[in-house]
């Protein structure tokens, strides 16, 4: 797929998913900038995308952002404009767990989740989608979860927001498809990060077993797909969750 001299931004990729997917755009030749909150994991990321370049003109920047913070997601979007001229490619990756069943979960606990899952891509979007409209195309890609679909106890929050990215993804696409800019979802399954590490063995096991593929996923089957939507040959799509969960949502 070819991506070379494309400009991203890739919220959340110091570790996890973000990380394979502002790596696989930084081995195709694209432009990243990585927006996360911690610093040091900031500074890591810099290094080593650096060290991966596939031209030396290629552009690397991170940028330490809570992504939901609109004041803070605007200057950053703006500064990327401004260093990268432009920006073709978003994904909002960003996001956080704080799992608890309902009647214990605090009206904090819910509303830090509903932020930074949800409002961020509001934020981001909001922000950029003007400037993607005078690009001959943009794509943005959000990345929601099985669990926006299928739901999941003790994840009201998570479900919610990210049911919520779906209905966004799907609306936005219909609002901007006339200029071009392509809207996508993707759901992932269970992905091997340190956000799922904490799920205790006894329940890792139960979801094995719902797994046909028989095995969990890994961040690089995620950023494929990302690299997929990101590229031209997934012009005619838009406003589509593609699911990648080794069949567990089947
Ligand atoms: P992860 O390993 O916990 O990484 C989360 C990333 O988000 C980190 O880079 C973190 O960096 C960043 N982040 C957190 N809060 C932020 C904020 N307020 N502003 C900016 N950046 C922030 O998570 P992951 O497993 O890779 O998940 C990535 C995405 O995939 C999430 O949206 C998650 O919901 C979704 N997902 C994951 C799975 C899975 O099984 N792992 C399944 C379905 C969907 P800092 O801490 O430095 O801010």
């Amino acid at each position: 797929m070819y991506l070379k001299n494309k400009k991203a931004i890739v919220t959340g990729a110091t570790r996890g998913i973000g990380k394979a997917i502002a790596v696989a755009f930084v081995k195709s030749g694209v432009d990243v900038a990585v927006f996360a909150t911690n610093q040091d994991r900031l500074n890591q990321m810099q290094k080593e995308l650096e060290d991966i370049k596939v031209d030396p003109n290629q552009r690397i920047i991170t940028k330490k952002v809570d992504v939901s913070k609109y004041l803070e997601v605007e200057k950053a979007c703006l500064d990327v404009i401004t260093e990268f001229s432009h920006v073709d490619i978003l994904v909002n990756n960003a996001g956080i767990t704080k799992d608890a069943l309902l009647m214990r979960m605090s009206e904090e606990d819910f509303d830090r989740v509903i932020d930074i899952n949800l409002k961020s891509v509001y934020n981001t979007c909001k922000v950029l989608v003007r400037s993607m409209m005078k690009n001959k195309k943009s794509k943005i890609i959000n990345i929601s979860s099985i669990v926006g679909i299928m739901g999941n106890p003790g994840q009201t929050n998570y479900a919610a927001s990210k049911a919520g990215v779906i209905g966004f993804t799907k609306s936005l696409a219909k609002e901007v498809a006339s200029r071009n800019i392509n809207v996508n979802a993707i759901a992932p399954g269970f992905i091997e990060t340190e956000m799922t590490q904490s799920i205790p063995e006894k329940i890792q096991e139960q979801m094995l077993k719902n797994i046909p593929l028989k095995r969990f996923g890994k961040s690089e089957d995620i950023a494929n797909m990302v690299l997929f939507l990101a590229s031209d040959e997934s012009d005619y799509i838009t406003g589509q969750v593609f699911t990648v969960d080794g069949g567990m949502g089947m």
